[in-house]
């Protein structure tokens, strides 16, 4: 059953006096279950609850927290029906992308197991000492990360498995030895709370200390403003909207001590098509981008929101094939009412903007298109630089692909860019390329950046507005660095420094030793 608490440490509690509901969208009507609204008492137990776990978390072993990593999979894997159903019925999403995103939750935590367990993330650094080096000793320095305390964490709307309660964010912090305060998401508070007891039996089943994770539930600002000011949270990651991170950002930065906050937001992730694939494959790549626009109804953050294409008969019957996939294609219903306003309100400024024709809006939440020319592009490109979540495109066309570059400078950070080309429209990308490595965090060739690969070299981030912290990524295995700081030793003794830092090596990791990277021992 649903209790509609707070889950603070490893008690379920009901403090806060306002509650409210979910809503299912896919049958417009909401859900009885009320769930409570965290009071100001909740958000400081948790947080002295998780001041109090931090340094127990920060000695415990890589292998310690890989096995509580991988004890929480395993008690997320045996509730996936219950967490499923809950979540089809609060997002509307199909049950197949929901067991889907299910499976990728789980796997993300074994996933970071073994990266924890590898210890490569801490990134230990050994400079041995040279005491007789002239004129000056050089000192014998040592640096590692070193796990920086409570974090708090706020999920988004749309990915309520793999980017939520049980998300990217929470099994790294976790696995960095950080305590963790989630603030569930009030557009899935059930998934949210199947989620949060599974992670909790997971804690309890591997002696961690009670706090290690909490989880608050809160419907408005309150919950999360008094989270992200309250003095014992260290830092903050948060995915969601361009506004709603930028307001945790300046409420973090006008702390007494302000603190990072690691917020991934929203993204236009411009597409630019080259003419030699547009003869070759008009109809195939249009119905490539069809499927990348709809996936999730649009509602990803590295939805290809804006394509760019030379002007030309085949962009013309690359747009007439995306016109026939939106005509035909039925609506899907959006995440939340919040969210469905939004996004006509994003359409009914697509109209005003004058060049731009929508040339295809259906009369509730099926799939837009727009049609505008370089020119009124770069006119009013503040205005259509903003997100609208969705399945909306904006198709610019140009003169030729020589307007490329142009156009990319126009940009600000993005999570994600596109090229597609033949090979011989590859040979001439360069000027292109070399803009995207300004404000790209990935740059895709010949695809689409939806489908996040979770793997090493993944990059999820880009310059603000994508991101607030363009070094940082909250998705794929180095998001762990968000949530570890590098601490320096210096002329430390064997017995007073960390394992990984360690003559001997007893972790067996791998170290860079004065320069070279090595997994063997200290000289
Ligand atoms: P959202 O409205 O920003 O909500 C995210 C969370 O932040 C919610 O818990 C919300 O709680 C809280 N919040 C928002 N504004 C706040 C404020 N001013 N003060 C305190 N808390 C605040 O985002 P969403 O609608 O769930 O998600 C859609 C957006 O997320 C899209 O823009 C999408 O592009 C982006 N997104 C980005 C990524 C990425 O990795 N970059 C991934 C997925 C989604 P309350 O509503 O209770 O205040």
């Amino acid at each position: 059953m649903i209790q509609g608490g707070q889950l603070i440490g490893n008690k379920t509690s009901q403090h806060g006096e306002d509650t409210f509901v979910a809503y299912a969208p896919r049958e417009e009507r909401d859900l009885p279950e009320r769930f409570h609204e965290a009071s100001g008492k909740d958000v400081d137990q948790a947080l002295q609850l998780a001041h109090q776990a931090a340094p127990t978390l920060r000695q415990t072993s890589l292998e310690e927290r890989a096995h509580l990593l991988e004890l929480i999979a395993d008690n997320l894997e045996s509730s996936l029906p219950i967490i499923e159903e809950r979540c089809a019925l609060e997002t509307g999403y199909p049950d197949t992308r929901v067991a889907m995103e299910g499976r990728r939750m789980v796997h993300l935590w074994r996933l970071f197991a073994e990266e924890v367990r590898g210890g490569a993330w801490l990134e230990a650094r050994i400079d041995t000492g040279e005491p007789d080096r002239f004129p000056l000793p050089k000192p014998d320095l040592r640096s590692m990360r070193m796990a920086i305390g409570p974090v708090v964490i706020f999920g988004a709307s749309n990915f309520p498995l793999a980017l939520s309660v049980a998300g990217s964010d929470p099994i790294s912090a976790l696995g960095a030895g950080c305590p963790v305060v989630v603030k569930g998401h009030p557009s899935h508070p059930g998934t949210s709370e199947w989620l949060g007891r599974a992670i909790l039996d997971g804690i309890q089943a591997a002696g961690f200390p009670e706090g290690t994770f909490s989880m608050l539930q809160g419907k408005g600002h309150d919950v999360g403003t008094a989270l992200v000011t309250h003095p014992n949270t260290r830092a903050v990651g948060f995915t969601g909207s361009l506004r709603g991170g930028r307001a945790l950002m300046d409420l973090a930065a006008g702390r007494l001590d302000p603190i990072p906050v690691y917020a991934e937001m929203g993204s236009v992730n411009p597409q630019f098509v080259y003419p030699d694939i547009l003869a070759n494959d008009a109809e195939g790549l249009a119905e490539r981008l069809f499927a990348s626009v709809t996936m999730g109804n649009g509602q990803f953050c590295t939805c290809p929101s804006i394509v760019f294409l030379p002007r030309s008969k085949d962009a013309d019957r690359f747009l007439d094939t995306y016109h026939e996939r939106v005509i035909e294609t039925p609506a899907a219903p959006l995440l939340n009412t919040c969210i469905a306003i939004a996004y006509r309100q994003g359409l009914d400024r697509w109209e005003t903007i004058p060049g731009l024709t929508v040339r295809h809006r259906g009369p509730t939440e099926e799939a837009a298109f727009g049609v505008l020319d370089a020119h009124h592009f770069l006119d009013q490109r503040e205005v259509l630089l903003e997100e609208v979540f969705g399945p909306a495109s904006l198709f610019v066309l140009c003169e030729d692909q020589d307007e490329f570059p142009t156009l990319a400078e126009a940009f600000p950070g993005q999570l994600g860019a596109s090229i597609h080309g033949t090979d011989k429209d590859l040979q001439e990308v360069s000027a292109l390329l070399n803009e995207l490595h300004r404000f790209a965090g990935r740059i895709v060739i010949n695809g689409f950046p939806t489908g996040i690969e979770t793997c090493h070299a993944m990059h999820h981030g880009g310059p603000y507005p994508a991101t607030s912290d363009p070094l940082h990524t909250s998705l794929g295995l180095a998001a762990l660095a968000r949530w570890a700081r590098p601490v320096s030793f210096q002329n430390t003794p064997t017995t007073l420094l960390p394992e990984a830092l360690q003559d001997e090596n007893p972790l067996g990791i791998p170290r860079l030793l004065n320069g070279r990277h090595s997994a063997s021992t200290a000289p």
